[in-house]
């Protein structure tokens, strides 16, 4: 990897000043990666340079026909100052997938690690040091053929960026959802299982109708039937049947349509390992209406990477308005929010070696 050092890198008390702000996405660090990608050349060698603008010609392909994907990790404080990602090698594996469904060529897993622990050993002065605080890292690649002609881009740019992220949780809140029957994220044969910006601006008006709703965010059901649950906005779900050590705790099958997020799979093991019996279901809007109604759902909530758990409490749709228990975070979902969050921030044993030290 190249190495160019940003002369005006922020001093120690001016970066730590920004961190302490907390909020997310408001500064980023004092280095980003670029690579380069050409259909004749492969990979270029990737460099570290300052962070700041790129300039591109108007007629590059991603301007035009949205051929972009990206990714979301994290960096972890440890309690010895340290600094760790989470699942790194999961994030790769995905951004290739991501890029095969894109038409964008596939970065080698050791390129893409390189990369990350390069930025973060170089910036890790920005990773915060209170649980629940990381530093958010940004992976991204577009198609940088210039010209207006429809078909798979000869170049792409990946590049690297990453901003602190603050604590952002507020445990006496829980967010309330808006039930979209009008919009769908994603259908059999799309791009539902890519992390791609095309996904996210279809789901903006969505979002923005819920807000009109009064609610925080936007639960996509399947564009078949119209009635299977998929996810929350940008978050994969899950829902707790029943309480204490006989509780289920359950989500959402993959069934092409969903993004595989990391978190999900990650909780998963974590539920299992705390006891629960865990469940990859096909769960209905009725599912859900009909199980809180009768008090057999006691709790449900989303995650991903930025969040991590969020308590989801009133649902809102066409069909009528329920809430789940007394609109509190739950008890189990607080459980695994905890116990991850420790594995994260290395103060729960990890046994599944999902940390990698980076410095
Ligand atoms: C990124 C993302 C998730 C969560 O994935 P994680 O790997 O847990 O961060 C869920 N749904 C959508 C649509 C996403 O883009």
């Amino acid at each position: 990897m190249k190495i160019k050092l940003n002369p005006n890198a922020k001093d120690a008390s001016t970066r730590d000043a920004l961190v302490a702000e907390g909020g997310f996405g408001k500064y980023y660090t004092d280095h980003m990666v670029v690579c380069q990608w050409s259909e004749r050349d492969g990979w270029a060698e990737p460099e570290l340079v300052p962070y700041g603008p790129i300039s591109l010609d108007p007629a590059t392909a991603v301007f035009h026909y949205g051929q972009e994907i990206f990714e979301g990790m994290k960096a972890y404080r440890q309690p010895n100052g340290e600094v760790s990602l989470f699942r790194p090698q999961a994030n790769a594996q995905r951004f290739a997938k991501s890029a095969a469904r894109l038409a964008l060529p596939e970065m080698p897993e050791a390129l893409f690690l390189e990369t990350v622990e390069t930025l973060v050993k170089h910036d890790a002065g920005w990773v915060p040091h209170h649980v629940g605080e990381s530093l958010y890292i940004r992976p991204f690649m577009f198609a940088t053929e210039v010209g207006l002609g429809v078909r798979p881009s000869n170049r792409a740019t990946y590049m690297l960026i990453a901003t602190p992220a603050g604590a952002y949780f507020d445990p006496s809140k829980a967010v309330s959802v808006w039930i979209s029957t009008e919009y769908v994220r994603a259908a059999i044969g799309g791009t539902g299982e890519a992390k791609c910006g095309g996904n996210y601006a279809a789901s903006l008006v969505a979002q923005r109708a819920a807000a009109k709703e009064g609610c925080d965010q936007v639960v996509w059901i399947d564009a078949k039937e119209r009635k299977w649950v998929e996810e929350m906005g940008g978050m994969n779900l899950y829902f707790v049947k029943g309480s204490g050590a006989e509780a289920t705790v359950m989500t959402p099958q993959l069934t092409g349509t969903l993004l595989p997020g990391i978190t999900r799979d990650s909780i998963l093991s974590v539920a299992k390992d705390l006891g629960y019996k865990v469940k990859e279901v096909m769960l209905s809007i009725d599912d859900w209406r009909d199980g809180v109604s009768s008090g057999e759902i006691t709790e449900i909530f989303a995650c991903g990477t930025a969040a991590v758990v969020s308590p989801v409490g009133q649902a809102k749709s066409v069909m009528g308005t329920w809430i789940t228990g007394d609109g509190q975070p739950g008890v189990i979902t607080m459980q695994i929010r905890n116990h991850l969050l420790g594995i994260q921030h290395g103060t729960v044993l990890d046994t599944r070696n999902w940390m990698r030290k980076i410095c």
